[in-house]
């Protein structure tokens, strides 16, 4: 598995020193991409186009080859084969990259190259739509920002270090320039992806942000290490292998949306509950590093506890608060297992109201993890048709954090409940 790690923000946020730093600890390639969309501005510039138009740039586009290297002393850009590294620098060369990057065409033309390059390698790829667009898989998203006056700042530093002569006010102008059209244009804006962490590195030193960054991407990568490691009991394969094909068989079962259960990411899991049959039926489903809560009951039946405890179940008692089981369950999530919760908080009768209860939503705040929803669909009577509906996984950064009122929580699990409803309505068609 390669990882691919994604760097977003404005102009002078410090991307790219950033990037190529991290890069060089990591041992990972670093593309910037913003050297591409410079070295078709380069082009369209010496071909003396008008870089806003359209029509006098996507003409030139099947004349344009573009290459990157990475070197040890950061990225090397060749033009057609002409190495311009350091032309597509200039205040020129930047005002150009960021006309050219509004026209789809070019964005096009340049998405291939920059997914082909993250699919074979671990990179690490600074731009402005690296999360939303090109990498919406990438196990790593940052978006980096900075007040304005300090991006400038940065960059004059860095272009009179290039020897490149201009002054803080050309500077500054060039950066709200592309800042308004970077983030205002149609074709894949300056975006924070979802689920990127934002970082502001105003104040900050350089050391100061590189270590930021790099705390978080090397707690990402333990805890991928962590899932990639899983190794379940071989009595938990066994068992999960027997339960699939029991279930395929007897039930006559499909996975609908099953691209949205992530691979490499600890999830909560929560689905509607009306059988004892619910969490093997998921558990059968869903990647080995899986554990569930189960009423501490069930954990005081002879022989059973024991079982369903080594098929990846944990006891929770019911009704009160219980603290322990969720230290556990953010202790489980911390070793890289995701787990199944039952956010109505037991088995209920089909049509009757249920108010949520909290506590997969507080977990996954706490843990930060997302929630990942699915709808059961059917009953488990034998020979009649199933189905399991995913969905899209639930981001809740934005509680991050921070210290979410119950009122939050309430909403979070109203939500979750409207869209764990929505996926249980799919109708069995064949
Ligand atoms: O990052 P850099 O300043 O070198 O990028 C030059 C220009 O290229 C940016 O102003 C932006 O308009 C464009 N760009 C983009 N998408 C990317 C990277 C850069 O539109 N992924």
């Amino acid at each position: 598995m390669n990882i691919n790690i994604a760097i977003d923000g404005p102009s002078g946020a410090g991307k790219s020193t950033i990037s190529q730093k991290l890069a060089q600890r990591l041992g990972y390639i670093y593309i910037d991409t913003g050297a591409m969309y410079r070295a078709v501005g380069l082009y369209a510039l010496n071909q003396g186009r008008d870089t806003k138009r359209a029509d006098e740039v996507v003409p030139l586009l099947p004349a344009i080859t573009v290459e990157i290297s990475p070197a040890t002393d950061g990225q090397q850009v060749f033009l057609n084969g002409e190495n311009v590294t350091d032309k597509i620098r200039t205040p020129e060369a930047s005002i150009a990259a960021s006309d050219v990057s509004a026209i789809p065409e070019v964005r096009a033309k340049l998405l291939s190259l920059q997914r082909e390059t993250a699919a074979k390698n671990n990179v690490i790829m600074d731009g402005r739509d690296i999360g939303t667009q090109i990498l919406p898989n990438a196990q790593v998203k940052i978006f980096l920002t900075a007040d304005v006056e300090d991006r400038a700042r940065r960059r004059l530093e860095q272009l009179t270090l290039q020897g490149v002569n201009t002054t803080f006010d050309d500077v500054l102008k060039d950066m709200q320039y592309r800042d308004k059209q970077d983030s205002s244009r149609e074709a894949a804006p300056l975006a924070c992806a979802p689920d990127a962490l934002a970082v502001d590195t105003t104040g900050n030193t350089f050391e100061q942000s590189v270590e930021q960054i790099y705390a978080v991407i090397a707690e990402k990568l333990d805890n991928l290490q962590k899932i990639h490691n899983y190794k379940p009991h071989w009595f938990f394969k066994f068992a999960k292998g027997l339960l699939k094909g029991f279930f395929k068989l007897v039930f006559r079962y499909k996975v609908i949306g099953a691209e949205n259960i992530p691979q490499d990411e600890v999830v909560i899991v929560c689905a509607n509950h009306n059988s004892l049959l619910d969490p093997p039926f998921l558990g059968a489903n869903l990647p080995d590093n899986i554990g569930v809560m189960a009423k501490e009951e069930l954990f005081r039946i002879w022989g059973f506890g024991k079982l369903i405890r080594k098929l990846g179940a944990f006891p929770i008692r019911r009704g009160q608060h219980d603290i322990a089981a969720v230290r556990t369950a953010l202790q489980v999530l911390k070793a890289g297992k995701s787990l199944i919760i039952f956010p109505e908080g037991g088995r209920f009768k089909s049509g009757t109201e249920v108010k949520g209860k909290n506590g997969a939503a507080m977990i996954a705040v706490r843990a930060r993890v997302k929630i990942l929803p699915m709808g059961i669909i059917g009953t488990f009577k034998p020979f009649r048709k199933m189905r399991l509906n995913v969905g899209k996984p639930i981001d809740l950064s934005e509680y991050y954090g921070k210290k979410p009122e119950t009122s939050d929580y309430n909403e979070i699990t109203a939500n979750l409940l409207r869209v764990i409803g929505e996926l249980k309505e799919l109708r069995i068609e064949n």
